[in-house]
């Protein structure tokens, strides 16, 4: 990297133009405030809403500097409005405050990250002085930054300063007044990743760099560079598009790249006193947890046992809750005098707050694994391995905790992507999450497979049920990376994705973090889905309880006058009747309504209240089925199974639930979004209806097809 510097010099200019940019809080505001004193106004950049603080100060007898504060950013790959404005000002020569020399604020105690955006300056091949902020920090940590050497690196002037106790200032302005080397190597050398476009943009628009012409490549779409001069945005726009570049890849490349060349420099100029003994510890750790090989075994094991966990240490407390609103409902049915009023507490206030309660469990339990993978420094790795095989589905390295914790429950899988930084890489991931098979979807897989194949059915290793299941999971996974595939082509994002990876150094997980995380989903959760759940739980038990007219006194009264015999017990009468009145229901109407549009998956009308009511929650489907087949006791499984087999079809005398309708059963469940608290929790994290609707209508059109192929395939 040896520098082959041409220089400016400012001492005999009146006027020098300097722009203040950095990292958010690395001190920039502090440091202009100490370099221009009162000298300051505030006003706007032009075109835009982003404030802007300008302000004078003299440098010698001669020379008077000019200061202009921008926006903090991380980058220069423009996202928000702010960054845009400190990009275009940097990287357009004709933008009115294109400065004549740049200060790059760094903070010193985080020097690493901040060499990112410092180096990306750097590439732009403009004058550049390093202001290394915060040094009385780095040295109360004990902590080393050699600055000659890093100005040797970086191939600018660095100069260390304190902008609060307002130290090394005067430096820093001898600094503008000394002969200043332009940056002449490329830091990382883009035309590697982006070829010979980036010389045919150099022939149509003067830039100072490779890398300026690369981001203007990459951020084409969203800067307003060229909007004066609209030939050469067209030459421009007609070259990156008759080129085959995919600025998502090179802007991942160029990232990763910059990360390595800066990992080098840091390793060289930085010495961490507290960090030496962790890092080389980290550093072993690391060639084995992100190994090529071992690193996706151990991934998978920690999977296993995370999840293994879950459903063992949620499963008691689940039970609690739900037996504990057992005993309320029992309560108040008793004590409270019976009406409509009751009624609707019981079965559908409380039914709707014990479906909310009962996630809390496993939300709880994700979320403290979460909270320590991330907190030890694990995840990172994990998205790491991940994100290259990922990506080719639009999805990232963070998306692999939701997916698989969709096999446990799609509502805390989904509350977990808030740690994916791309809005359509989100979006994405909580689009398909529901499609992985989750525990609520395991009751109705082992009815219909009951149904479908005898349990002793085995040969040799292999227990067809178990195969069967094992199929439905895969489905569900094939389906979600597919539909992963369509979003991705589909979603139109402006907003470019890149992966800047900072691994931190492994450490033992701080349990307060850990405890705030988790007090903080369940919060959400309870308080925010919990309000939707509760609702539509309310409106299905209207539906399901209800019906047109006095239809359910008639049948109360039927029923009253059935003399009770030997053979016809109470229980067996009462669920006739809840049968009866199940059909006559709200929920039984629509149940039949639709069965014309349900009737060519092979399903009738019984299914389609099921279809109805199990809108709530997938795992309703059981009891609806008993209640409709009137099996007396909801939770035994092998008399539904019976009453459902030995079920036939009235006009043609066939049994219902042939191979062709169970199957088509299971792939609807498989695919269809039946979960309200899913849909409630998109909503929550979207902020809206678009999204869960969307969702609701691509999985129930999924469901329908698929279910419409598999029943024709096999009846
Ligand atoms: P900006 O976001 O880059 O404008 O950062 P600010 O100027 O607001 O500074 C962020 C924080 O860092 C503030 O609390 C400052 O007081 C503090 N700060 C700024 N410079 C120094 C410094 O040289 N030493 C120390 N210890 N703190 C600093």
């Amino acid at each position: 990297m040896e520098a082959n510097h041409s220089f400016v010099n400012f001492s005999r200019t009146s006027s020098v133009k300097i722009a203040l940019v950095g990292n958010p809080n690395s001190g920039k505001s502090t440091l202009f405030n100490a370099l221009t004193g009162l000298h300051q106004k505030t006003g706007n950049f032009p075109g835009v809403t982003v404030d802007k603080k300008s302000g004078t100060t003299r440098l010698s007898s001669v020379v008077t500097a000019e200061f202009v504060d921008l926006p903090g950013t991380y980058s220069l790959y423009p996202k928000s409005l702010d960054e845009r404005v400190t990009f275009e000002v940097l990287c357009n020569p004709d933008n009115i405050h294109h400065p004549d020399i740049t200060i790059v604020v760094a903070d010193a105690s985080n020097l690493k990250r901040n060499l990112f955006l410092v180096s990306q300056i750097i590439d732009l091949k403009i004058p550049v002085i390093l202001a290394l902020n915060m040094i009385d920090l780095v040295e109360k940590e004990g902590d080393r930054i050699d600055a000659v050497r890093l100005s040797e690196r970086m191939g600018v002037k660095v100069v260390c300063i304190s902008a609060r106790k307002k130290e090394g200032i005067n430096e820093l302005k001898q600094a503008i007044l000394q002969p200043l080397p332009v940056p002449q190597y490329d830091f990382i050398d883009v035309k590697k990743f982006a070829g010979d476009i980036i010389d045919k943009i150099k022939s149509v628009i003067t830039v100072n760099s490779d890398f300026a012409a690369f981001q203007i490549i990459n951020n084409f779409s969203t800067i307003h560079y060229f909007d004066t001069k609209s030939i050469v945005k067209e030459k421009i726009s007609a070259l990156i598009n008759s080129s085959s570049v995919d600025t998502n890849k090179l802007q991942s490349e160029e990232s990763v790249e910059r990360y390595r060349v800066i990992n080098r420099i840091a390793s060289e100029c930085i010495t961490l006193k507290s960090d030496i003994k962790t890092e080389t510890f980290t550093h072993k750790l690391d060639e084995i947890l992100t190994h090529r090989i071992y690193g996706y075994g151990i991934f998978l094991t920690i999977l296993f046992f995370i999840f293994q966990t879950i459903f063992f240490l949620a499963k008691y407390p689940m039970d609690w809750i739900q037996r504990l609103f057992v005993i309320i409902s029992q309560w108040a049915t008793h004590t409270l005098p019976a009406g409509e009023l009751t009624n609707l507490l019981v079965n559908g206030i409380l039914a709707g707050l014990s479906g909310v309660v009962v996630f809390v469990p496993q939300i709880a339990l994700l979320f403290a694994f979460i909270a320590i993978l991330e907190d030890t420094g694990y995840m990172a790795r994990v998205s790491f391995i991940m994100d290259k095989l990922m990506r080719r589905f639009g999805l990232n390295g963070r998306s692999v905790i939701p997916l698989v914790s969709g096999v446990a429950c799609a509502v805390p899988a989904i509350m977990s992507t808030r740690t994916i930084s791309s809005w359509k890489e989100r979006i994405i991931t909580i689009m398909v999450t529901p499609l992985m098979s989750c525990s609520a979807r395991l009751p109705v897989y082992t009815l219909l497979i009951s149904m479908v194949v005898p349990q002793d059915k085995a040969t040799g290793f292999f227990n067809y049920q178990g195969l069967i299941l094992m199929s439905l999971y895969l489905i569900g996974f094939l389906a979600a990376m597919f539909a992963a595939y369509v979003f991705k082509i589909i979603l139109k994002a402006k907003e470019k994705s890149y992966f800047i990876m900072e691994l931190p150094v492994y450490r033992s997980p701080q349990w307060k973090t850990v405890g705030i995380t988790i007090i903080d989903k369940v919060k959400v959760f309870l308080f925010e889905a919990g309000k939707i759940i509760v609702a539509i739980s309310v409106i299905l038990w209207f539906l399901s309880s209800h019906a047109p007219g006095n239809r359910m006194e008639t049948i109360e009264k039927k029923y009253a006058s059935v003399e009770m015999t030997e053979k016809v017990s109470e229980k067996e009468r009462n669920a006739k009747m809840s049968s009866e009145k199940l059909e006559a229901s709200y929920a039984g109407v629509l149940g039949k309504s639709i069965e014309p549009v349900i009737a060519p998956l092979g399903f009738d009308w019984k299914i389609g209240i099921a279809l109805v009511t199990s809108f709530a929650a997938r795992e309703v489907f059981v009891g609806t089925m008993a209640t409709i087949y009137s099996a007396g006791n909801k939770d035994n499984s092998q008399t539904i199974r019976e009453k459902m087999q030995n079920e036939t079809n009235p006009k043609t005398g066939l049994p219902v639930f042939t191979l062709a309708v169970s199957f088509s059963l299971l792939i609807f469940y498989a695919f269809a979004m039946q979960c309200m608290s899913t849909l409630a929790v998109v909503y929550r994290e979207t902020k809206n209806w678009k999204w869960p609707t969307l969702q609701f209508l691509f999985m129930g059109v999924l469901a329908y097809v698929s279910s419409f192929i598999i029943y024709h395939l096999l009846k």
